[in-house]
């Protein structure tokens, strides 16, 4: 089957002063036109709240009642008109700052989808990525990265570009360690089917543990971040006592996030090696469809966030999954840890209940491990098992199987994985 294939690889890029300079300043002028993009929207929204004839005690907007929302193609028109008259803003690569209005209207609908807060405004210093949606050819050079309009600079090809892959897009990245370039690689490349097949596994993802299998493995949240947690907890106090705008501020500030890095960094390597993990095990791989961005707002909102689970469930693992030829699959949440997995009864607990206890069979194990089972249950009974004589039949709800599990995997690759 062919398919447009899309990843991602990151490299370190070493920019000049004077591009370093240029960049930077590009990244304040986008930051400057992300939040007036974000101020005019929510500005007209909270002009909206109130009554046209009736006037608002705490503040008012004045914003005629027949002047139309400010979306994506308004604001990117306002920006085009906008660089006749503001040299700072011609002097950004004009797709970059499109990107920016891009980024608004993204960061506006999942405030919808969730149903509350407001995108924030970046600070000085926090917009930290230009994006390149549009390349006019290949940027490298054996050694060296041509940035448009910025020029060429050195980068380390730490890893070759895979044969066939063409860079499509590069997003120039600010970090406390230095610049990094994101390439965007696509290829039209013939795709292994990956049916469902062999051994299979649910996995619960969970508050005690980090997640638990089907088969009774349990894995715990890695302990060895707790050094790098401390660190930081002294650092930041240490920040509190020194002067605004000073020197020594600036470079503490640096410290902490070198420090943030190295815990991000440290994760997502950590993550990979527990992915392959599971792949050695199971040749597929179920997981409920949760969606940790709004569940990260929730109760249980730091833990999970802290975990990194989102970035385990949707990002490494369906990738892992692919490149191990491991199927992966998504079922439906509810209910997983009110079900019996042996009997299928309906068991109530609540959150503190670490043990499942049915009533109606018996069976007694942990409570994680149980909803494991479920989920593995579910996974499978919504899949055809390719075998034998049932795989030609099969094969074109296969493909089509496929063809939607590549998408959403396209859809998370395009999210910047590495991003931390
Ligand atoms: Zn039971």
């Amino acid at each position: 089957m062919m398919v447009m294939f899309q990843m991602t690889f990151r490299y370190r890029i070493y920019p000049d002063l004077e591009q370093e300079q240029q960049m930077l300043n590009w990244l304040e002028t986008c930051r400057k036109v992300y939040n007036h993009a974000v101020r005019e929207r929510k500005d007209w929204i909270n002009s909206r709240k109130c009554q046209i004839d009736r006037c608002s005690l705490q503040s008012e907007y004045i914003i005629p009642a027949d002047v139309s929302y400010p979306n994506y193609y308004a604001q990117k028109k306002a920006l085009t008109a906008a660089k006749n008259d503001f040299p700072l803003i011609k002097a950004v690569h004009s797709q970059v700052l499109q990107e920016v209005i891009a980024r608004v209207e993204s960061a506006f609908a999942f405030m919808k989808e969730r149903g509350f807060g407001f995108p924030r405004f970046k600070k000085f210093g926090q917009f930290k990525t230009l994006n390149f949606p549009q390349l006019q050819a290949n940027p490298l050079r054996a050694t060296q990265i041509k940035i448009p309009k910025v020029g060429l600079m050195p980068i380390v090809l730490h890893r070759p570009i895979p044969e066939g892959f063409e860079i499509k897009s590069l997003r120039v990245i600010c970090k406390h360690s230095g610049w990094y370039v994101t390439l965007c690689l696509q290829a039209d490349v013939s795709i292994p089917n990956v049916p469902p097949h062999g051994n299979a596994i649910g996995i619960d993802v969970g508050l005690s543990y980090f997640l638990s299998t089907s088969d009774g493995e349990q894995i715990n949240r890695p302990r060895f971040f707790d050094k790098l947690h401390r660190k930081l907890e002294l650092l930041q106090h240490c920040l509190k006592r020194k002067q605004k705008r000073s020197i020594t501020r600036a470079k503490l500030i640096q410290k902490i996030g070198r420090v943030h890095e190295q815990i991000a960094a440290g994760r997502l390597d950590w993550q990979f090696k527990l992915a392959h993990h599971l792949c050695d095990r199971a040749q597929m791989i179920f997981v409920e469809d949760l969606d940790f961005r709004i569940m990260a707002k929730g109760m249980l909102g730091k833990h999970t966030l802290d975990a990194g689970l989102g970035q385990f469930v949707n990002q490494v693992l369906p990738w892992v999954c692919f490149k191990r030829g491991v199927y992966y699959g998504k079922v439906d949440p509810n209910g997983t840890s009110q079900t019996c997995p042996d009997c299928r009864a309906r068991v109530k607990k609540d959150l503190s209940a670490r043990i499942h206890e049915c009533h109606e069979c018996g069976s007694v194990k942990p409570r994680d491990v149980a909803s494991g089972q479920v989920i593995c249950a579910r996974g499978l009974s919504g899949v055809e098992i390719a075998s034998g004589a049932e795989v030609s039949g099969a094969l074109e709800t296969l493909s089509r199987q496929l063809a939607s599990k590549l998408e959403s995997l396209k859809s998370d690759l395009e999210k910047p994985v590495l991003y931390s």
